[in-house]
């Protein structure tokens, strides 16, 4: 079995145990039995409600939830509003393959294809249960157009449908689509739910574990299954048996040798041999996100043996800059087209080859770590980046031109906070023939932005913006001696400061 669960094509992915082990009928759903009491209820007396709004942090149900809700409302051996888990229906849906539970992710491209279709076919009678389900995932991330398609669908829906709006962002979910909804809020899983869930499944596994171990990882996880879960995979993909000290170290992190080099990169501020680690760590299977809250672990040891008179590497006010980026970054992984593009933008922003050009990043960007960069020619030099300050432009010119365009594209991506990072060391250069041109500051950035799941971000945003279909079209911007000359005066100015 650990064969099993260390056989991973997507290394940087939540774990494959998070999606074998999913809950599949409301009693096995964990730490939400409030909730869980209601829903069933309603199934039961056949009052479910036509729409559903379930907010929550990630990794604590959401999604398993509303499919367990798909099968209750169509399968035919339904005993108390609790699925049978063994019917044709029960099946597919465990499968994905039940056509009658219409899945919508709306982080992957804001749902704006997804939204228009769904208001051609909704009427359409379910074609193999009784009611047909929608789920909306991420329904935080829809365009303002998808919002508005919605709605309309929201206002009168047919009597065989079911709606389910799932989200860790209710904040941003407006208020005429919420109050169209019956709102259940996930709760993240206690230590003890997390404990629990991780000793059935590492019993289904037939893992070896000291329950010790699992209860580190459940602490680490912070409340969500998902992560928990990622988290033994790691552990598994390591060995036969899951020690207590094995956890430790993986959790200080992930083969040990990974979260050294990445620390002694970040003192040494070498940006290209830190985004060498983590692209490594990545392949090695550790989660991105399980990485980045090692790290976190580890600096807060740190900070905590300075504070008690213990000489290292580090001075406080390092110590204290990285651990707020990253756990900022933790907020900004759950828009992130790319699972690792978080932990790299802290480091870029960290190490300093990356200029406090956005609003966001200007609060927790301090001059220090730009000034030892200067002094850091190799990785200077290796990263590729040339700084160059954001101006406010000047009066609007003529609407659809490239300027425009990209900076409508700049504003309606300031909340996502990896993808505008990215977008901001861009130039526009052109727009014609069904594509815009940008010039890319950086390779990093130019790979960043090629990425297929940042592309189509982009992609169905300058859709939605420009009214029509555009191809994303990158360039790597041309060294200019205006270019190094800015980034010095960067640097010297960060220094006097
Ligand atoms: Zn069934």
């Amino acid at each position: 079995m650990t064969a099993k669960v260390s056989k991973k094509t997507q290394p940087a992915e939540t774990g494959a145990l998070y999606r074998l082990h999913r809950p599949q009928t409301f009693t096995e759903v964990a730490g939400q039995d409030a909730l869980i009491a209601a829903l069933r209820q309603a199934v039961a007396s056949g009052r479910a409600a036509h729409a559903y709004l379930f907010t929550g942090p990630r990794g604590t149900g959401k999604t398993s939830t509303a499919r367990i809700l798909a099968k209750a409302l169509n399968c035919p051996k339904v005993k108390q509003g609790e699925p049978c888990g063994s019917c044709d229906v029960c099946r597919a849906i465990e499968r994905g393959s039940f056509l009658d539970l219409i899945e919508i992710d709306a982080a992957s491209n804001r749902g704006i294809d997804e939204i228009r279709e769904l208001r051609g076919t909704v009427a359409i009678a379910p074609t193999g249960g009784r009611r047909k389900v929608y789920l909306v995932d991420e329904v935080h991330m829809l365009t303002k157009e998808a919002w508005g398609a919605l709605l309309k669908t929201l206002e009168e829906p047919p009597a065989f449908v079911t709606f389910v709006l799932a989200t860790t962002e209710p904040g941003k979910v407006p208020a005429t689509i919420g109050s169209r909804c019956q709102r259940f809020d996930f709760r993240p899983a206690t230590p003890q739910a997390l404990t629990d869930r991780l000793r059935a499944v590492a019993k289904a596994e037939k893992l070896t574990a000291e329950p010790e171990a699992l209860e580190i990882v459940a602490r680490a996880a912070r409340g969500s299954f998902r992560d928990a879960l990622s988290m033994l995979d790691t552990l598994a993909a390591t060995g036969p048996k899951i020690s207590s000290d094995g956890a430790r170290e993986a959790l200080g992190i992930a083969g040990g040798g990974h979260l050294d080099a990445l620390e002694d990169s970040l003192v040494k501020r070498d940006l290209a041999a830190a985004l060498e680690t983590v692209d490594v760590a990545a392949h090695a299977g550790v989660a991105a996100d399980v990485f980045r809250i090692a790290l976190v672990e580890r600096l807060r040891g740190r900070l905590h043996a300075l504070a008690a008179g213990r000489e290292g590497d580090w001075v406080a006010t390092d110590l204290v800059r990285a651990l707020k980026l990253l756990l900022a970054a933790g907020e900004w992984a759950k828009d992130s087209p790319l699972p690792e593009l978080p932990l790299e933008l802290v480091l870029v922003e960290f190490i300093g080859a990356s200029e406090p050009a956005s609003r966001e990043s200007a609060d927790s960007s301090e001059p220090a770590a730009a000034s030892k960069l200067a002094a850091s020619e190799p990785a200077a030099a290796k990263a590729k980046t040339k700084p160059k300050p954001d101006t406010a432009k000047p009066a609007s010119p003529p609407p659809k031109n490239a300027q425009e365009l990209w900076e409508k594209l700049l504003t309606a991506t300031k909340d996502r906070y990896s993808l505008s990072v990215c977008l901001q060391k861009t130039r526009p250069i052109g727009l014609g023939k069904g594509e815009l041109a940008l010039s890319v500051q950086s390779e990093f950035f130019l790979q960043k932005l090629d990425a297929q799941a940042t592309r189509k971000a982009v992609e169905a945003e300058l859709k939605e913006l420009a009214g029509q279909e555009l191809a994303l079209k990158l360039e790597l911007a041309a060294p200019s001696e205006d270019l190094v000359g800015d980034a010095l005066k960067t640097f010297e100015g960060a220094e006097v400061q």
